[in-house]
């Protein structure tokens, strides 16, 4: 008998979960509580063990048509300007780890998930429809859902506004909770504290090449490190548009849980003044932008949790988080969205061996979360070490610039990371 798998959450962790456990031989029922499946304008960098399980997934060429693969990262120093360190990649990130380092816009990325899925056949998508909570009786797991708007795609023919929406009731024989930072299936299977305020800010731009000028336009990625802020672009778009993050400390007055705040280009400039010329540059050059395309800038407070202390934190009974409703983490390593995709496959190899009847689906969902959580935790704090290191003032800064030239390469390069190839089943 086909196994149900429901998955709580459409962004990219969810769409790779669904994937994988359709590709697994599973039928899946996805809720997605927004109107339509979409991603923020932003970019994401994909280091090779993420492109790897996406090759593996057979999205080789969806990927090369859409993503750029950057020939280098290059860290400098934010203030003087000065080159630190270089990591190449292109083709030596291909021969030396078997898979590229790509840059792509999120929405490229979400989007050629979201066509491989809607190929499987075995995957129902339910936009606008809210998961509320759950119930694992041990031998099924039961999901509400709450109908927020009508949608071609919604299940639940009579969906209503929300207010006014009935709780609908969905079976299953797994819960995969991929619904993000805030995730409702965390808060009623883990009860933990909400997430950390970091103290840091991410204002974000995206911007055609050609509207920079020909000295500020880039193929490569570049880290600028400085006290108290970092910055970091790359191209996306097959290198057409360049992805813009700028860092720095402060917190936002507003709802903590959009990723979409207003942004001041004057407040960004304030912070960055004592930077490199042609770092204040870039920041001029994209806040100039607004009068062509609309206020550039967009704001983003970062949020966190602590490392994953166990395997009990990512699957429970027939429930199991993925992504960041499972491990988020602060985006100085560039692998949040890379360790929900790993999850995905990790997962899928799991529900593979369900398919025998005589297996214990909780088991295999334990398995799925001993496999991970290690990993996850320890890409979670690298990642929190990283802003320390990046944002450093005084004798930490020096060290980590003497570092960086004796050992430069040495430093950036990961093969315990980009090494680690997850099975895409
Ligand atoms: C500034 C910045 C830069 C980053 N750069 C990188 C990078 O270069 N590389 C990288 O790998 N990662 C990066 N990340 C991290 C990456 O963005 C996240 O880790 C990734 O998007 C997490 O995906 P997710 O699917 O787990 O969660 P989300 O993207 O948050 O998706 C969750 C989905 O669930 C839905 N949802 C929520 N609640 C419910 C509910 N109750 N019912 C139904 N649906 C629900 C939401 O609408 C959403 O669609 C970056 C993050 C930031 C902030």
């Amino acid at each position: 008998m086909m196994r149900q798998a429901l998955i709580a959450g459409g962004g990219i962790g969810g769409l790779a979960a669904a994937l994988s456990a359709s590709r697994a031989g599973w039928d899946v029922r996805l809720y997605e509580r927004a109107a339509a499946f979409s991603e923020v304008g932003a970019g994401v960098q994909l280091g090779p063990n993420v492109t790897s399980v996406l090759h593996g997934w057979g999205l080789k060429d969806a990927l090369a048509r859409v993503a750029a693969f950057p020939p280098r990262l290059q860290v400098r120093d934010a203030v003087t300007g000065r080159e630190l360190g270089v990591l190449p990649l292109g083709e030596r990130a291909l021969q030396k780890y078997g898979a590229p380092y790509a840059t792509i816009h999120r929405a490229d990325l979400h989007a050629l998930l979201l066509q491989a899925v809607q190929a499987q056949g075995n995957v129902w998508l339910n936009l606008n429809t809210c998961v509320a909570s759950y119930a694992d009786s041990g031998r099924e797991v039961t999901l509400q859902t709450e109908a927020m708007a009508a949608s071609p795609l919604v299940e639940a023919p009579d969906a209503r506004p929300v207010g006014a929406a009935p709780l609908v009731q969905v079976e299953g024989d797994v819960l995969i909770g991929a619904d993000g930072l805030w995730s409702r299936v965390r808060t009623q299977m883990l009860n933990d504290a909400p997430p950390r305020i970091t103290g840091h800010l991410a204002y974000r731009a995206m911007l055609p090449q050609t509207s920079l000028p020909a000295r500020l336009r880039s193929q490569q990625v570049t880290v600028w490190l400085g006290p108290r802020l970092h910055v970091v672009h790359y191209p996306v778009r097959g290198g057409e548009w360049l992805n813009v993050v700028a860092i720095v400390q402060g917190q936002v007055k507003g709802d903590l849980q959009s990723w979409d705040h207003g942004a001041n280009g004057a407040d960004l400039q304030n912070s960055t003044q004592f930077t490199a010329v042609m770092l204040r540059d870039l920041i001029q050059a994209v806040t100039d932008g607004a009068h062509e395309t609309g206020p550039p800038w967009r704001l983003w407070p970062l949020c966190d949790r602590p490392p994953m202390s166990g395997a009990h934190q990512q699957a429970r009974g027939r429930v199991a988080l993925l992504g960041d409703a499972a491990h988020p983490m602060r985006p100085y390593l560039a692998q949040g969205a890379g360790m929900a995709i790993e999850d995905a496959a990790e997962l899928g190899s799991a529900l593979a061996q369900a398919l025998d009847p005589t297996l214990d689906v909780a088991t295999l969902l334990q398995r799925y979360a001993l496999n991970r959580w290690e990993r996850n935790a320890r890409v979670q704090a690298r990642s929190q070490r990283n802003g320390q290191i990046f944002h450093a003032r005084g004798p930490l800064r020096w060290g980590r610039d003497v570092s960086m030239k004796l050992l430069g390469e040495k430093l950036l390069d990961l093969p315990w990371l980009y090494g680690a190839t997850a099975r895409a089943l």
